[in-house]
């Protein structure tokens, strides 16, 4: 007999299959002997106070064992001699398009700047070493784009739970971890994630798809309205029935490309700040009432939202035990983020901390650039920055504390940030709104949460690229109502997701409406 229970239980019950057993036999009042299996298929943490709680949804077997477990499993078909549809961007939004248009009966054809995974780590080895930035190969572009070498967190706020499963699935299908299926924030860790992207390749190419590397699209097709295709830097031109554009939130280049075919784009709210990073055993204790995280508790992760005035200062893209990368996806700019290991060993925890910029918070001088001033001015904050580092990729840092305060730093603590930091006034470089905004933020912050302002922790800079200053209007309806018949802005670029698996979903919904709209 198979039963279901909802639980609430210690982290030592949780993670100790024989306590978890008792604690189910009581519960369900049936004798230990005959539970023959326990299945977690839903696993979270509640610290909202100090007696910490896991809750687990089971399936309990009772004097029966379970059908042997069944993995996810995906049929991706031959499509080779299928209709051509070009991708432009191997990133979540990309690979989910193509994967879904096999299995719909399109063959994809894949258009990547980058390189493939191995051989983009020695350009990001050289970001590290040499301060060096391929514009083409970074930790922005290439195999599987913004997402490779990241927390790889899958959790989203997507209403639609039926898509987000569905691409939790195909990860797992390809190589994640099966905790992603059942944790209630999932992430995979940048060990892991080549590993997936590499196994996508293989599907697509397998299945008859294209998939080409240092392959940057500059150029469109266009007839009248309807687009046939698009150019490469080496002049070559790749067609087919409809192109999916894929190109993440930090290919200006594209966006500029647009402007100059005429295809409408809308300004929209992004946000920009720093990078905040402090020891993972403080965040543990301020996340778990001062409890010694101890075995049974992952490294503790946090988000803060605080309102000054009526805008938002809030955490993002926060990462356990992870380290602070360079992301900048074009030399002359410094950009810093975060990512993890899937055991999020590290010593440190970091996120971003940010503040909503609307069209009407952007200075007045950049206002000549119209629907690009949102866009003109997150790039200046990345040249000012990369100014303020010496013209390198060390990056400006100071202790919170002294921020918060506006006092200097006379010296600054150990980082996890390879390429090295320098000390700075960063109120000296951010333009001067978003300084006093993130200050008083992180003032709020530090009274909720005791311990988080602290001069143990610093700000390195500049966390820009947290979502598009751009939308690239699309109607989801008909291909009449396309501004461009046949083209679909996809994925984060167009506006339309913000993270791995928002991108990946929008990248299956694009799939679908070319499959209904090219039956
Ligand atoms: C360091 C880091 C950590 C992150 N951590 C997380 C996380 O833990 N969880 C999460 O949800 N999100 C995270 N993100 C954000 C996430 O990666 C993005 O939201 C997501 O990758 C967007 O997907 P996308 O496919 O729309 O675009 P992208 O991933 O940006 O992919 C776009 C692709 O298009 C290619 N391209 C661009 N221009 C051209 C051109 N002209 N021709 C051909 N190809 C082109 C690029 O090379 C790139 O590969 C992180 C981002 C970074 C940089």
């Amino acid at each position: 007999m198979k039963r279901e229970l909802n639980i609430a239980v210690s982290p030592v019950e949780a993670g100790e299959p024989d306590k978890l057993k008792s604690v189910v036999s009581q519960a369900l009042k049936v004798d230990r002997e005959r539970i023959y299996e326990m299945i977690i298929v839903r696993h979270s943490i509640d610290a909202r106070n100090s007696r910490i709680r896991i809750n687990l949804s089971l399936e309990i077997y009772i004097d029966e064992r379970p059908d042997p477990q069944k993995r996810p499993n995906f049929e991706y078909p031959f499509v080779g001699n299928k209709k051509p549809v070009v991708i432009v961007g191997a990133g979540p939004a990309g690979l989910f398009a193509a994967l879904h248009l096999i299995e719909l009966g399109f063959k994809p054809i894949l258009l990547e700047r980058g390189k493939q995974v191995s051989e983009r780590k020695k350009d990001i080895a050289a970001i590290h070493g040499e301060h060096l930035i391929n514009p083409d190969s970074n930790y922005g572009y290439g195999e599987g784009g913004a997402g490779t070498f990241s927390d790889g967190k899958l959790y989203t706020r997507s209403k639609k739970r039926g898509d987000v499963r569905k691409i939790l699935e195909v990860l797992n299908f390809h190589g994640a971890q099966d905790e992603i299926l059942i944790e209630a924030h999932p992430h995979i860790g940048t060990n892991v994630l080549p590993k997936v992207i590499g196994s996508i390749r293989e599907t697509i190419e397998r299945s008859g798809g294209e998939y080409h590397f240092n392959s940057r699209v500059t150029d469109l097709i266009l007839d009248w309205d309807r687009i046939k295709g698009v150019v490469l830097q080496n002049g070559d031109r790749v067609e087919g029935i409809a192109v999916v554009l894929a190109t993440g939130h930090s290919a200006r280049d594209i966006y500029y490309l647009l402007q100059r075919k005429e295809i409408e784009l809308e300004a929209k709210t992004f946000a920009l700040g720093v990078r905040a990073e402090h020891p993972q055993e403080l965040i543990d204790k301020i996340q778990y009432h001062g409890t010694a995280r101890g075995k049974y508790l992952p490294p503790a992760a946090y988000t803060m939202v605080e309102q000054v005035g009526d805008r938002g200062v809030y955490s993002f893209c926060m990462c356990p035990g992870g380290v602070i990368v360079p992301a900048a996806t074009a030399p002359g700019e410094l950009v810093v983020n975060g990512m993890s290991p899937s055991h999020r060993g590290g010593k440190f925890a970091n996120s971003g901390i940010v503040t909503e910029i609307r069209v009407e918070d952007i200075p007045a001088e950049f206002k000549r650039f119209g629907i690009f001033a949102g866009l003109e001015f997150q790039q200046q904050v990345e040249k000012n920055c990369f100014l303020a580092a010496g013209e390198s990729q060390l990056a400006p840092a100071q202790r919170l504390a002294d921020f918060a305060a506006n006092r200097r730093s006379p010296s600054l603590p150990d980082t996890s940030y390879r390429p090295g930091i320098v000390p700075s006034d960063m109120g000296s470089w951010l333009p001067g709104f978003v300084t006093s905004r993130l200050r008083e933020g992180l003032n709020k912050m530090g009274r909720k949460s005791h311990g988080y302002l602290t001069n143990e922790a610093i700000l390195l800079g500049a966390e820009t690229r947290t979502s598009s200053p751009l939308r690239i209007p699309r109607s989801n309806e008909t291909l009449e109502q396309l501004q461009i018949k046949g083209l679909f802005p996809c994925g984060e670029g167009a506006g339309y997701a913000g993270g791995i698996v928002s991108s990946a979903v929008d990248g299956e919904r694009v799939a679908e409406m070319i499959g209904q709209m090219f039956k």
